[in-house]
């Protein structure tokens, strides 16, 4: 669960101030100091309306408070934001040079985005997964922000009124969704274990005053004691009749409006749905060309199935069954870390600094199992002495039918992919990057999901068209895979959520089109009825930033290299796309 929410937030180190206009600062210096002291003042008064925001960030302040989820505060939550647009747009956007343009426009959108979340979408009346304290109460105790003592004591008031908390987010659920409801039974009851005995032990250990220990222990009693009661009650609404529930696909109207916030992109949710389309018959036809060439490699005197989808499913086969054992798992995808960082270099792809590339690999914890063999783990921005880490899990405790079925999926060359996606040049190099040069720290606490997701994905395409694994047949049948996956992700969601396709429909398209396992299929399945939009937000970067790397080629002529466009792109933090773009190519 924790890693579900963290990876809600993506979170990232610093971002990046890097001046494409710097004639102009000059003039309108005067605009940019008035700007930065806007900002300042806004990211603290944001912080202390959203304490709960603030701890994701590790902010370090007002962990204490846990605003009580009634009418009340979210119409305090609608004030706040429109009185900072006010302020906001008091500021002249022309007077700033093009970096504080950026961030302008990124406080707009989360303030703008943030007013439509609770008074046009309202997820506070039908999404009952919201409302879960555990991971705040994690992360109070575990950020390294302040003493043990003193954090023990923080938790002692956060959880002060978890009773109330419930009580009220309860009675906010107006209609919820049935879907929504499981989530937040499994979630919640998947947080009690942060207040079981590990931290009993931490407090035992603390130099806390007998009372004071007694007092928190009191509260934790009172927070199990209420998270319980709301799952209990939201078990009870759903054996209750005559219970009204609502649809979980938001359609195309709300859809539509939270592509907008979410991924800040000039494309409508038709146009990148037509594209993912004509994509994915284009991938397929690689696929099946691949497919075609290799077949006597792995079937040697045997007839090619007339059926293409058939014939790429066989070559598949073969190519899946080449996987390393259980116990070599962790060291073939650490091995594979120090092999692409030579290659990037190599290539002369990045100016990464080999030496000492700040990546540790590790076996992943506990709290990040059960969602994928490997994953990126990154420091709240505000905590800057934390690592980047590449997770990678535990093979030998997997029972070993699963473990088979996860190396079949995770094959020597899927892995690879994988290793792309999550670390060098993916996701791990991203948030090195961004915490390399000067901060600004608007970037990095509003990330833009579409760029961090399509900067991986990016990657992976970009490392294969350059030589990775030399034009293997097998890699780019398998890069093609992925990259179906990719295409049936932003195709699912919008069948799903506003074309209101079954869910045979779509087991179809991602078994029998897109190469999926049941398993996953299932999995996908479930996840788009929880999420919207967010399964959009891989192919809506990686697209934007492919075009992006052609016109700014055009732009420099004779000048461009690909090294200079990954320097300059990473440059800008995790902004949209968008902005990037024209600050690019200005
Ligand atoms: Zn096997
Ligand atoms: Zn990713």
């Amino acid at each position: 669960m924790k890693s579900l929410i963290a990876k809600a937030f993506i979170l990232l180190t610093c971002a990046t101030m890097l001046s494409c206009n710097s004639k102009k600062q000059s003039i309108d210096n005067n605009a940019d100091k008035t700007f930065s002291n806007f900002e300042g003042v806004f990211l603290d008064a944001y912080w202390k309306q959203h304490p709960s925001a603030a701890i994701a960030v590790g902010y370090g302040h007002y962990y204490e408070d846990l605003v009580i989820p009634d009418s009340t505060s979210f119409a305090g939550n609608i004030a706040f934001s429109n009185q900072w647009l006010d302020s906001l747009n008091k500021i002249n956007i022309n007077q700033l040079d093009v970096n504080n343009q950026i961030s302008f426009k990124i406080i707009k959108n989360q303030l703008e985005s943030d007013i439509w979340y609770t008074s046009v979408f309202k997820q506070q009346e039908w999404d009952a997964s919201i409302y879960n304290i555990a991971s705040d109460c994690d992360n109070i105790i575990s950020q390294p922000y302040a003493p043990l003592n003193e954090k023990l004591l923080i938790l002692t008031k956060h959880i002060e009124h978890a009773d109330e908390y419930y009580r009220a987010a309860f009675k906010m659920l107006h209609k919820p969704t049935k879907e929504h409801i499981a989530m937040a039974i499994g979630q919640n009851l998947g947080g009690l274990s942060v207040f079981g005995k590990a931290l009993t032990d931490s407090i035992h250990a603390s130099k806390l005053t007998e009372a004071e220990k007694k007092q928190l222990q009191l509260n934790i009693d009172k927070t199990v004691k209420a998270i319980n009661g709301y799952v209990d009650a939201l078990k009870a609404l759903t054996t209750t009749k005559g219970v009204e529930y609502r649809d979980f696909r938001i359609g195309k109207k709300l859809f539509s409006e939270k592509f907008g916030y979410d991924l800040v992109t000039d494309f409508t949710p038709e146009q990148l749905y037509k594209n993912a389309i004509s994509d994915k018959k284009l991938y397929t036809e690689k696929m099946y060309r691949i497919a075609g060439s290799i077949w006597d490699k792995y079937y040697q005197g045997q007839p090619q199935p007339k059926d293409s989808m058939q014939l790429i499913q066989r070559v598949l086969d073969k190519i899946q069954l080449q996987h390393v054992q259980p116990k070599d798992y962790f060291n073939y995808l650490s091995n594979q870390v120090h092999r692409l960082k030579k290659f990037i270099v190599e290539k002369d792809l990045f100016d990464f600094d080999t030496v000492t590339p700040p990546i540790k690999v590790r076996m992943m914890p506990e709290y990040a199992r059960g969602f994928s063999l490997a994953s990126a783990d990154f420091t709240p921005p505000y905590l800057k002495q934390g690592s980047t880490y590449f997770n990678i899990d535990d093979l030998t405790a997997y029972d070993p039918k699963k473990a088979e079925s996860a190396l079949r999926e995770y094959n020597d060359y899927s892995s690879q992919i994988l290793a792309i996606h999550e670390a060098v040049p993916g996701h791990c190099v991203q948030g090195i990057y961004n915490n390399k040069k000067s901060p600004d720290v608007i970037r990095s606490v509003f990330q833009n999901g579409a760029m961090i997701e399509g900067w991986a994905v990016y990657t992976e395409e970009m490392m294969v068209e350059n030589g990775w694994d030399n034009h293997s047949p097998e890699m780019e049948m398998i890069l093609y895979k992925w990259k179906l996956r990719e295409l049936a992700n932003v195709i699912i969601d919008y069948d799903i959520q506003c074309l209101n396709k079954s869910k045979a429909e779509i087991n179809h398209i991602l078994i029998n089109e897109c190469f999926q396992t049941e398993a996953q299929a299932a999995e996908k399945y479930n996840r788009a009825t929880v999420s919207q939009v967010q399964l959009c937000s891989y192919y809506a970067g990686s697209t934007a930033i492919k075009s992006l790397r052609e016109e700014y080629k055009k732009k420099m002529g004779k000048d461009y290299s690909l090294k200079d466009f990954h320097e300059k792109f990473l440059s800008y933090g995790s902004s949209p796309v968008k902005y990037i773009r024209e600050c690019m190519l200005k």
